[in-house]
């Protein structure tokens, strides 16, 4: 059966699907994508199926293949950016099974390579960028958070203690409107700044990470960025937040398999993910009831989901043979928040 869902851009939510290229000796050729069409459609092919019933498309608003450089990605992202500095609260999401390019997404593979940096630092150069072309208007300061979400706790990844220390969450939270106000907020003023920050980031993700077990695939990671303007003139102040998000895994874990703290670790997952999921989905259905209380994960970004805020979220496929489930069940949960 053919499945061809259209799509239409529904309120301000966004879902675009990026497919990894196959990796340096990996391949034999094989790939469960069929095709990918202009308009946002995408075709999976089941390799165990023969004719037509073997195939089912997908719709997005936008959908990548493997050709496509970090660059293009982007280019389709920056006008989000830009409403940040404008007032507006943004999500950007990285969702997909371990493997799939998430981390290349929103960081990319390597920081010494201003080519293949991903959607952070982009985002963050071009903040800076449109504040200084804005700068005889209104004044800007920037600031930045990176916490870190694990078995529903959260850590605070630009200062570690001795002892870990989680993190509590306040919504309506009036002192500087932070959500969670306990996390380090560091001031920037340029993507050095950035960048240094991010590889402490990233360093402390690390730190508890087995060699079974990388933690980096097992918690979500978000970096937010707090942007406060200045109107010189009026003297009116505008706010705007950037949550960019690397989430966890999202491969199912065989429960036979998975015992103690792996399976612990994947039910924390499953759930926050599919309680993104329902928040994300009841949006796009202007439900009167949208459930943020369900995850540490939805709670953080309750003001930047829904009202005014702008969601995008782009969704990882592996194009290899033995990802099909994975790959299936990966649109399948696009196709809802979609
Ligand atoms: P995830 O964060 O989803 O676990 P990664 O981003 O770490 O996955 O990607 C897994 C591997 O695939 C890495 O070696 C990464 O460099 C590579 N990779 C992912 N996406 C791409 C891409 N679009 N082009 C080239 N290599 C990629
Ligand atoms: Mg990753």
């Amino acid at each position: 059966q053919l499945y061809n869902l259209v799509q239409d851009l529904k309120g301000t939510i966004r879902v675009y699907c990026r497919v990894r290229p196959f990796l340096p000796g990996q391949s034999n050729g094989q790939s469960t994508v069929d095709y990918i069409g202009e308009n946002g459609n995408i075709m999976i092919v089941n390799p165990l199926k023969q004719g037509k019933d073997a195939r089912r498309v997908f719709s997005f608003n936008k959908v990548f293949s493997t050709n496509v450089t970090q660059e293009q990605i982007y280019v389709d992202t920056q006008p989000l950016i830009r409403s940040v500095l404008d007032g507006y609260n943004v999500c950007i999401f990285a969702y997909g099974q371990t493997g799939s390019g998430k981390t290349y997404t929103m960081s990319g593979p390597d920081l010494t390579s201003e080519e293949t940096w991903g959607v952070n630092y982009r985002a963050l150069r071009d903040l800076f960028q449109i504040s200084k072309e804005r700068a005889e208007f209104i004044k800007y300061e920037v600031g930045v958070q990176m916490i870190e979400i694990y078995n529903e706790q959260v850590r605070d990844l630009l200062f570690i203690t001795l002892t870990p220390c989680t993190l509590d969450i306040r919504n309506n939270s009036q002192l500087n409107g932070l959500n969670v106000p306990d996390a380090s907020l560091v001031r920037v003023t340029c993507t050095r700044d950035v960048l240094d920050l991010m590889r402490i980031g990233q360093k402390n993700r690390a730190v508890g990470a087995t060699a079974l077990n990388e933690r980096s695939s097992r918690s979500h990671s978000v970096l937010t960025v707090h942007v406060h303007g200045k109107e010189l003139v009026s003297n009116s102040v505008l706010k705007g937040c950037l949550h960019l998000v690397d989430l966890a895994g999202s491969e199912r874990v065989d429960k036979s398999e998975a015992v103690g703290e792996r399976l612990k670790e994947a039910q924390h997952i499953n759930r926050s993910l599919s309680a993104l999921g329902d928040v994300i989905s009841a949006l796009a259905q202007k439900s009167s009831h949208i459930p943020y209380r369900n995850s540490k994960l939805t709670q953080v970004l309750q003001d930047s989901l829904g009202g005014q805020a702008k969601t995008l979220m782009f969704v990882h496929i592996n194009p290899e043979v033995n990802a099909f489930g994975e790959t299936i069940s990966t649109l399948k949960f696009a196709e809802r928040v979609a």
